[in-house]
């Protein structure tokens, strides 16, 4: 006998648990279905939650060795104890997938353990230590998220030569770690182990680094982090890598092979869709692999609706947990919807770099015309007072209504400035409603104030 629901959502990731929890809220009898050993998908396991814990501490290792001693504080003999960072990093983990489970309880969401398969109309079999178990129920909902991609030629041995998973918990410091891919996740890891000693060495297939980021923003963070001490080689078409003798080499096209001691692939993430089941209800994915859906995250099959990475889109947990809102509400309500232009990404190296709406690329490219205003943080006393004062706010307005397009920054606490941008854009605000609010003195916050007076040209810190 089959265990019926109103909804079975496959994927306890950041875009399954809240929409589980949402449609609870509205009152449906939710399933949710989760293969790994706790819940919160990559972002809470094996991405976000980890890498930023990993970030927080190294920064703080980094600036005890090179900044404290500007602030008159004299710290000697600092000294990295990596398996305390890494149960530091363990514990965060744990408490915030603990917490989960605990919102699933407190909302009435049943938490079934296993691997979930469509299995027809309106059935998902959960295999789990128990064995089967079948449920039952109108809507189905896929979130199962994204693994990391492959690269033909790159031997995968989940130590030495592994992705973001493997590069969250080594258990030494790298002598020279070679990152294939200047994305999100290649900065992110190259900027821990970086300052926790490694030498690092970024490969990029293109010439830029930060491929969709406003292209200025990516030149900027560029030059920082080769500051820093980060090696970059651009226009590197990594060809093969493996582990050889004690270390592992890896070569790119038309260049000497590079020898390391270890290495990062992270040139993307592809949709998670093998073995759910989706022939059982005649869904078919795309040329990129991911599960095609409409306006309204509903599949070519009845009932059968997908959000997150598997539908493609920015891989990001926030869009994941919008569409996944934004699904269950049309679901219940008739209403909901994901304003895609007002979705933040954030990239939490130091100076972290955020940028939500259009690039002046896309705006170039469309042909649309703009206002630009941009201010330095070197302006702003709140930065100046912190001792980080690199990097802008940019923000992109139409030229003839002065609404906000896009605002881009590169700077301290970036990924906590984007919200006031996320928030203009969302209000349809013009850079002249941000220019006129009031700001506090002295904060981060009134460089976007100041880049908002610089679209008119009447910055006045400049
Ligand atoms: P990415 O798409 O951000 O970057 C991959 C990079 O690899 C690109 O620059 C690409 O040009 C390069 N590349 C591809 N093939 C290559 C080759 N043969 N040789 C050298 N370079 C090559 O992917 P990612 O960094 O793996 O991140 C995956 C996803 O995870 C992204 O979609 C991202 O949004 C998400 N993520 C987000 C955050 C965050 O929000 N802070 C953090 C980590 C990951």
């Amino acid at each position: 006998m089959a265990q019926q629901h109103d909804l079975i959502i496959i994927g306890a990731g950041p875009g399954g648990y809240v929409a589980a929890i949402r449609a609870a809220q509205l009152g449906l009898n939710v399933a949710c279905v989760e293969e790994a050993p706790a819940l919160g998908g990559t972002c809470l396991r094996v991405g976000c939650i980890p890498s930023k814990a990993l970030l927080e501490s190294s920064e703080l290792y980094a600036q005890a060795r090179h900044e404290l001693a500007a602030h008159g504080i004299v710290v000697e003999n600092v000294r990295l104890d990596l398996p305390a960072m890494m149960r530091r990093k363990d514990q965060v983990v744990t408490m915030l997938t603990k917490g989960v489970a605990a919102l699933l309880r407190k909302n009435n969401v049943t938490h079934y353990a296993g691997h979930g398969r469509l299995a027809g109309a309106h059935r998902v079999v959960v295999t789990g230590s128990q064995g089967e178990t079948e449920l039952q129920a109108e809507h189905i909902l896929i979130a199962t998220g994204s693994r990391s991609a492959d690269l033909p030629g790159v031997v995968v041995d989940g130590d030495r030569i592994g992705t973001s998973t493997e590069a969250l918990a080594f258990s030494s410091v790298p002598e020279h770690l070679v990152v294939i891919g200047a994305g999100y996740i290649g900065l992110e890891m190259a900027a821990v182990w970086s300052r926790l000693g490694a030498k690092v060495t970024v490969l990029e297939y293109l010439d830029r680094i930060l491929p969709g980021m406003d292209s200025e923003l990516a030149a900027e963070a560029q030059k920082l982090f080769a500051k820093s001490g980060i090696e970059f080689r651009l226009s590197s078409r990594v060809t093969a890598a493996r582990v050889e003798g004690e270390g592992c080499v890896v070569e790119c096209a038309g260049a000497e092979p590079i020898r390391c001691s270890r290495v990062l692939l992270a040139v993307g993430r592809v949709p998670n869709t093998e073995g759910l089941g989706l022939e059982s209800v005649g869904i078919q994915t795309d040329a990129k692999g991911c599960i095609p859906v409409n306006e309204h995250f509903a599949t070519s099959a009845p009932g059968v609706y997908a959000i997150g990475d598997v539908i493609g889109g920015a891989m990001l947990a926030h869009k994941a947990e919008e569409e996944g809102i934004a699904c269950v509400e049309h679901l219940v309500t008739g209403y909901g919807h994901v304003n895609y232009d007002a979705i933040p990404a954030v990239v939490y190296t130091m100076p972290e770099i955020a940028s939500v709406g259009k690039t002046e690329d896309q705006l170039k490219e469309a042909g649309t015309p703009y206002r630009k205003g941009v201010f330095p943080f070197r302006g702003n006393g709140r930065a100046r007072a912190l001792g980080h004062v690199d990097g802008f706010v940019k923000m992109l307005a139409h030229a003839e209504t002065d609404r906000i397009l896009g605002v881009h920054i590169i700077g301290p606490r970036a990924g906590d400035l984007i919200a006031e941008a996320a928030a203009a854009i969302e209000f349809g605000a013009s850079s002249e409603d941000v220019a006129r609010t009031s700001h506090a003195h002295p904060t981060l916050a009134e460089a976007m104030k100041e880049a908002a007076l610089a679209v008119d040209q009447r910055a006045i810190h400049v």
